[in-house]
């Protein structure tokens, strides 16, 4: 497990490991091996499955791309997490992914455990039919480890509806005659894919943000403002008032997330900037976010980079620098792009008072800490983006009882499961002592401890 995310882990550990009320039956020299079991336990993953995908590339070469499948803990269920697509990807990063997994799906209580996998491409680099290979080779390699028990694949970074299609697709006719819908979630919709599944992530991030600065607020102004330095503090500042919104990246997750804030009714937001991989687009008036999502349909996921190519679509807009959205007087930064996006270096430079992880460790733990010395609140990780695997589950359970839910079911199921966890972890959190990311982190901390210790493992 990746530094930051072991050490948010061992702080939890060792603030329950003095809450008394916390697994009172232990006591003693007992409690004490029993949290360092613990320890031991969610810092290492289970296994580490890892292979050189061999491909013959259409002109001809054959290459030997690393793939990994990365099972953290499977604890509360089967391993679950997606396949991510990208140059970058290394064991190490699959890693802390797979144990972010494990966490993500003990804070919502979706009954699975924590897994991930890589394959280290550019998937832009690839023709269909390459990867066409590559995604059947990567379920041959890994299929006796996968499976609706074992261990669920599901998009990522790179990743979507078609090569989940793909790898089911495989995974089926290697094993014939048993069980595959809940093989692989993400898929589209006629291959037993679940309705709302790809607007998931992008949907529940957005309304962490609504939840917490209309839903939750309403709710709790009073007590909130008895508490009120600090985060609640910020909370406060920004209900009711009129939001400047950026999201960075605009794949799956990002212009969903806009796409929500453009059309919310609940917040007054205008969404004046987004990014992508090579430029930041930015009108403080708002810009036209269905008109860009059309434009990205058509033009192979990327934003316009030319005032010629705004002009043809009508959208009125400064050209900025790729990393300029970071860095704009802001009052919510969505981050739907990478890891590492604000670090100890560039931390200074951040002017937003809400920021949302849409994606995946986007902020680092030195910056997560300077940030939250100034009240700037961060929705993490992990409570942000569930929404992906939230619906995953839905679309698991669908697969199961092959009956299919409606998109609005989908929506309020989806809703209400972020709902809970949020009105689990928030009171907590506003009381002031804690950051939100490590309140998250000990609630899922918590479930996976009283679990593994009643089925028996830490004494
Ligand atoms: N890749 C997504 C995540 O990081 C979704 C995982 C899933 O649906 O299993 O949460």
């Amino acid at each position: 497990m990746a530094s930051q995310t072991g050490a948010i882990v061992q702080q939890s550990l060792q603030q329950l490991l003095s809450t008394p009320s916390f697994l009172p039956h232990l006591q003693g020299v007992q409690r004490t091996q029993a949290f360092t079991s613990l320890g031991a336990i969610l810092s290492t993953p289970n296994k580490i499955h890892k292979s050189f995908l061999r491909i013959a590339l259409d002109k001809g070469d054959v290459v030997r791309i690393p793939a990994y499948r990365i099972q953290h803990n499977d604890t509360l269920g089967p391993y679950k997490g997606g396949i991510r697509f990208h140059e970058t990807v290394n064991e190490e990063e699959v890693t802390n992914l797979a144990a972010l997994m494990t966490l993500k799906n003990a804070l919502h209580e979706v009954p699975f455990g924590g897994g991930k996998g890589g394959v280290a491409i550019n998937p832009r680099e690839y023709s269909v039919r390459e990867l066409y290979q590559i995604c059947k080779k990567y379920v041959q390699y890994f299929s006796d480890v996968l499976g609706p028990d074992k261990d669920i694949p599901a998009p990522d970074v790179g990743s979507g509806q078609r090569e989940m299609d793909w790898m089911m697709a495989e995974y089926k006719s290697i094993h014939p005659g048993q069980p595959y819908l809940g093989s692989f979630t993400g898929k589209s919709v006629v291959n037993g894919g679940s309705l709302g599944r790809r607007e998931a992530t992008g949907k529940g991030v957005y309304f962490t943000l609504n939840y917490l600065l209309s839903g939750f607020l309403k709710e709790n102004s009073a007590e909130l403002a008895d508490n009120s330095g600090g985060f609640a503090a910020t909370a406060l500042e920004h209900s009711g008032k009129s939001l400047r919104l950026a999201v960075q990246g605009f794949g799956n997750v990002g212009s969903v997330a806009a796409l929500e804030a453009y059309n919310c009714k609940d917040l007054d937001n205008k969404v004046v900037a987004v990014s992508d991989r090579n430029k930041t687009l930015y009108n403080p008036d708002g810009l036209d976010i269905p008109t860009l999502i059309a434009y990205v349909a058509d033009n192979r996921g990327d934003l316009p980079v030319s005032q010629d190519e705004l002009a043809a679509v009508g959208i009125n807009a400064e050209i900025l620098e790729r990393e300029a959205i970071l860095y704009l007087e802001l009052d919510v930064l969505v981050l739907a792009a990478l890891e590492d996006q604000i670090r100890k270096d560039n931390v200074d430079r951040i002017n937003a008072r809400i920021v949302v992880e849409g994606a995946n460790a986007p902020v680092t733990g030195e910056a997560d800490q300077i940030l939250s010395e100034q009240s700037v609140i961060i929705i993490p990780d992990i409570l942000a983006n569930a929404g992906g695997v939230i619906v995953s589950y839905f679309e698991w359970l669908q697969g199961r009882e092959t009956q299919f839910y409606t998109e609005e079911e989908i929506s309020r199921r989806l809703h209400s499961k972020m709902k809970a966890t949020m009105g689990a972890v928030l009171p907590l959190y506003f009381q002031g002592n804690t950051t939100l990311r490590r309140q998250c982190y000990t609630h899922a901390v918590s479930k996976l401890a009283t679990s593994l210790y009643l089925q028996g493992k830490l004494y």
